[in-house]
Formats: structure tokens, C-alpha cells, sequence
């Protein structure tokens, strides 16, 4: 056999490992739960994450057992991040927003050991714990020492680390995380991340045409870190050893602005009722931040609607548009403007950057409809089906899964058209989508026009039994404050833009949307609650 290149396994120490050698002294700035600000190195991360690692070895962690998190966006739980791996554990993040009972399920299905919780999240875990059995609940202190009996203190925890807990050779293909999907029907389930995919899922995200950092950015995580890795920002940021910025349980808008300005942030990463609140903060007052020019947003977990990226626009801020799932590590699509797209008129280019994007490198993509698979003309819809190396192949210790096509493709249960220049646009989940006297209507294309709307702060659209059409749009609109509007008006509104069969024919007003535990809209809630409204308005 010729000589090729070496085989260095791809693994998560090395980019901590780099980052502390070569960036030792670039900041990790953690907001604690009282609001004062934290600062740590990659070099403190470095040494704190190995002291993990070895007090799990000393614990007796074995290969491939789970150590849960249950903790916001910080610098503990960067350690864990990279600790947990690097003994041969898997990191378990579970979502603080889930319901006891579905924390109970989970932390139960993928058998915990280990847990390591935010003090101030001691009540949720008390919610649950008499129901699971860890064995070890370490406490990340941020207000007072003391921590319940029969807990221990995290900062204890490290100091009982020996430095003769050499830390074992993982291979590439070992698992290194675990992340629960959110499941609206179903039981959640578990998709688990080799170290490999992380690492090449964290080199595709920094390519400028998918998220884009470099070492001179400074990256701030407002999606959770317990869901799908913060969409892996924290490995990719550290694989470019740039300053991270995490914000720990302060979400809301002006705390997000607040800190974007003192920290100079350049790049940030959130669901679109994130960026719509911030932007109507900015919309209100647009001089009372000054923020790092030309900051970017990333935006995904739901559709970015056009009139949001033209809103940021306005303040000059960038959005990116990314699509992504649990299964997919999550980054699958990003929507970034060919250079010969550049020259379309401003309208046409925000069509492009409002679709879901194109396939990242690696990540194939296809459109499956009932003829097979659907040409890229823009229009056809079918199933996204996704295969790559940081797609899951299976669920956690789930023996038989419909979700695999026999010829190895993830069905992702999204219905897409493909356009000619490969740009992936979604129109629905499959279950979501409504079909009306037999042809299809695209609930997010009429969420992302009503969302345009001045008066209209959140739109959800969903399906209504129909006895003539067999289902009708109805939308369920929450006004913005002191605005005004009939459902004539938005009627009215609409018509301009989509076939007369495509307008809701019931408008229902309500003060907030239900939401799931990821902040999208929970549409089985809604359609429950509307099941017996609608009508058969439609003309022939
Ligand atoms: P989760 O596994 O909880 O991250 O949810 C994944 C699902 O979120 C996808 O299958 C899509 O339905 C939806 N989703 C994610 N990103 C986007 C996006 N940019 N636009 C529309 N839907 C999205």
C-alpha cells in the first residue's frame, strides 16, 4: 500500500488543546445570573476542562457514559463541553424548557450518571429528580456556596482531579454528545454526535459562505447550549479561537443589546423571535446602541421571514439565514448570495437570502415527491431528504427507525422545492402543510406575508377540517401593542401576493402562541384549540 497522509483521529481536545496554545489569552466572557460579567481564557478553559475530565476519571466515568448538563450558556458549561468528551464521556445537554415529565423520560432513556446543574436551576431539577437516578449531581455555584446534601460543589469537584488521570485515546467515530429532538408527537429522541462530526461539522460552519467566524470575531451564543451544541458555535468558535461571549439566563432583548455593545460583538446566533424583539427595540430607539458594524446574525430553528432581514437591513446588520435539525449536528443549508446573484435587483436578492439556502459542503440534498425526486425548478415540492457526514444514521438505542430511506438518506420531514441554483426553500413540516381541494398551501409563506404586516407582531397559520376543501388556512394573529387590525385589512393585505384559495378565510386574534420547548410555534396546541372554527368561503 502507498504512503497517504497520517490518520490523526478528529477529535474535540485538539481544538481546545490549539486554542489554549495559540489564542491561551483570548477571552470567554460569562454573564452570571446577577448580571455582573465573568472573564476566563481559552488557557482557564483549557486547564479547567482537563481538571474535569479527570475528576469524571477519578469518579469512575466510564467509556461512553452520559454526564447530563442542565445549565444555561457559560464558561462551566464550555468546560463541559469539552471535558466530558475528553475523559470518553458523552455530554447529555437536557433542555431546562422541557416539562418534567419529558426531562424525566429522557435523562431516564439515556441513562445519566452524572449531572452537572446551575444552582439557579436547582428548582427545575427538583421537579424531576426524585423520578431519576444520577448518581452524582455536581452544582455550578454562581450565588453562594452552599449547594443541598448529597450534592457537591463544582468547584470542589475539580479541585478532587489528580493529575495522574491520564486522559485515554479517543477514537473519531466515539460519541462525544447527545442532544434529545424536541418532539411535538412522539417521544423525544436521542441523536448522538461522534467526535468526528462535530469536528468537521465545526470546520464547514466556519466557511465564510456557511457561518463565517475567524479568530477576529466575537461570537455570541443566544441559542441555548442545550440545544444541538448552540448549533455547534461554541466548537467552531473555539476551533478559530475566538472571543466568546455567553450570556448566560439574560435572553431578553435589551440585556442581548446591552452586552452586544459592551463586548463588541461581531457575530450572533438565534431563533427569529429572538431577532424580532431586538429589532423592535431598535426599530423604537435606533441610537441607543452602538454596535460593532457590519454584526452579523444568524438566524434558523424557524423561517426568517423577509421582512426581519430587510428590518435589520435598516440598522445595518446582516442576517444569515441557516436551516437545521437535531439530526443534523444541525447545520444542513445556508443561504448566502452567489457572487453573480449580487447584481439581481434588491426585492429578488431578498428572496434568495430568505430561502433556507444551499446545501452545506458535504451535505447533499433532495427533494423527494410521490413521482420521485422532484427537479430543481423552484416549484415542485417533496420531502428534504439529507445525507452527510454529520447526519445521524440512527436514534439512541432505537433499534428501527421510518426516518431512514432504505438507500441511506435522512427524511427530514420538511417539504422543500429546490430552485435551478440549488437554493433549498421550505413551505412546511409535512404535518403542517394544508391541502386544500386537493392542491397544496404553504403555511410559512403566509406566516413570513403576515409577519410583514406593521400591526402584526407573530403569525402562526394552520390547517382547519374543512367538509368542502377538506382543510382551510386559518391564521392566529398577535397584534402589536395599541395596533389595530381587521381581519378584512390583513385579508386585503394578502391578496396582492397569493392566489385568492391561498387567503385565510379565518383570522383568529390571540395575546400570545403557544411555543414548544426549542421557541417554535406549537401548532398541535393551535390546532386543538381551533379545531372546530373555519369555514367554506372558498370560491370554486
Ligand atoms: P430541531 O430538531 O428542534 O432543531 O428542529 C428542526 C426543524 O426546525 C426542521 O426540521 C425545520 O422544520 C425547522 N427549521 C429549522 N431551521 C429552519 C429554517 N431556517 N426555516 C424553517 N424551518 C426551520
Amino acid at each position: 500500500m502507498r504512503a497517504t497522509m497520517m490518520s490523526t483521529p478528529l477529535t474535540l481536545s485538539h481544538l481546545l488543546d490549539r486554542a489554549a496554545r495559540l489564542f491561551g489569552r483570548i477571552e470567554i466572557v460569562s454573564q452570571t445570573p446577577q448580571k455582573s460579567l465573568l472573564r476566563h481564557c481559552y488557557a482557564d478553559v483549557q486547564r479547567r476542562a482537563r481538571a474535569l475530565s479527570q475528576a469524571l476519571l477519578a469518579a469512575g466515568l466510564a467509556r461512553g457514559d452520559r454526564v447530563a448538563t442542565l445549565m444555561w450558556n457559560h464558561h462551566v458549561h464550555l468546560e463541559a463541553y469539552f471535558g466530558i468528551p475528553a475523559a470518553g464521556g458523552v455530554i447529555h445537554t437536557l433542555n431546562l424548557r422541557l416539562h418534567p415529565d419529558d426531562l424525566t423520560y429522557i435523562a431516564s432513556h439515556a441513562e445519566d450518571r452524572f449531572l452537572i446543574v446551575d444552582d439557579v436551576l436547582l428548582p427545575i431539577l427538583e421537579s424531576f429528580a426524585g423520578r431519576v437516578d444520577f448518581e452524582r449531581v455536581i452544582v455550578a455555584t454562581h450565588s453562594g456556596d452552599a449547594v443541598p446534601s448529597g450534592m457537591q460543589r463544582y468547584e470542589a469537584f475539580l479541585e478532587s482531579a489528580t493529575d495522574s488521570a491520564r486522559l485515554p485515546d479517543i477514537a473519531e467515530d466515539e460519541a462525544a454528545g447527545l442532544c434529545y429532538t424536541s418532539g411535538t408527537t412522539g417521544r423525544p429522541k436521542g441523536v448522538v454526535y461522534s467526535h468526528r462530526a462535530l469536528v468537521l461539522h465545526s470546520f464547514a460552519c466556519g466557511l465564510a459562505d456557511m457561518m463565517g467566524l475567524c479568530q477576529r470575531d466575537v461570537a455570541l451564543p443566544v441559542v441555548p447550549m442545550f440545544h444541538v451544541n448552540a448549533w455547534g458555535l461554541p466548537y467552531t468558535a473555539t476551533l478559530v479561537g475566538c472571543k466568546q461571549v455567553l450570556p448566560g439566563p439574560h435572553l431578553d432583548p435589551v440585556s442581548l443589546l446591552d452586552l452586544c455593545e459592551r463586548e463588541r460583538v461581531t457575530l450572533s446566533a438565534g431563533v427569529p423571535t429572538v431577532w424580532l424583539g431586538l429589532l423592535r427595540e431598535l426599530d423604537a430607539a435606533p441610537d441607543r446602541w452602538k454596535l460593532a458594524p457590519g454584526l452579523r446574525l444568524l438566524v434558523g430553528g424557524s423561517a426568517a421571514p423577509p421582512s426581519m432581514i430587510r428590518g435589520f437591513d435598516r440598522h445595518g446588520l446582516h442576517v444569515m439565514h441557516l436551516w437545521g435539525m437535531t439530526e443534523t449536528t444541525p447545520l444542513g443549508t445556508a443561504s448566502t448570495l452567489k457572487s453573480y446573484l449580487e447584481d439581481l435587483p434588491e426585492e429578488e436578492q431578498l428572496a434568495v437570502r430568505a430561502t433556507q439556502g444551499l446545501p452545506a459542503p458535504f451535505v447533499e440534498a433532495r427533494a423527494m415527491g410521490e413521482q420521485g425526486e422532484a427537479a430543481w425548478d423552484g416549484k415542485t415540492l417533496g420531502e428534504l431528504q439529507v445525507r452527510g457526514p454529520w447526519i445521524a444514521d440512527g436514534y439512541f438505542k432505537v433499534p428501527e427507525s421510518d426516518r431512514w430511506t432504505d438507500d441511506g438518506w435522512f427524511c427530514t420531514g420538511d417539504v422543500v422545492s429546490i430552485d435551478p441554483e440549488g437554493y433549498v426553500k421550505i413551505a412546511d413540516r409535512t404535518k403542517d402543510l394544508i391541502k386544500s381541494g386537493g392542491e397544496w398551501i404553504s403555511s410559512v409563506e403566509l406566516e413570513n406575508a403576515l409577519m410583514g404586516h406593521a400591526s402584526v407582531r407573530e403569525a402562526a397559520v394552520i390547517a382547519i377540517p374543512d367538509p368542502r376543501w377538506q382543510e382551510r388556512p386559518l391564521a392566529v394573529v398577535v397584534l402589536e401593542e395599541g395596533a389595530q387590525v381587521t381581519a378584512d385589512e390583513l385579508r386585503a393585505f394578502l391578496a396582492d401576493r397569493f392566489a385568492k384559495w391561498w387567503i385565510p378565510d379565518a383570522f383568529e386574534f390571540v395575546d400570545s402562541i403557544p411555543r414548544t420547548a426549542t421557541n417554535k410555534f406549537l401548532k398541535s396546541a393551535l390546532r386543538a384549540q381551533f379545531a372546530s372554527r373555519g369555514g367554506s368561503e372558498r370560491d370554486a
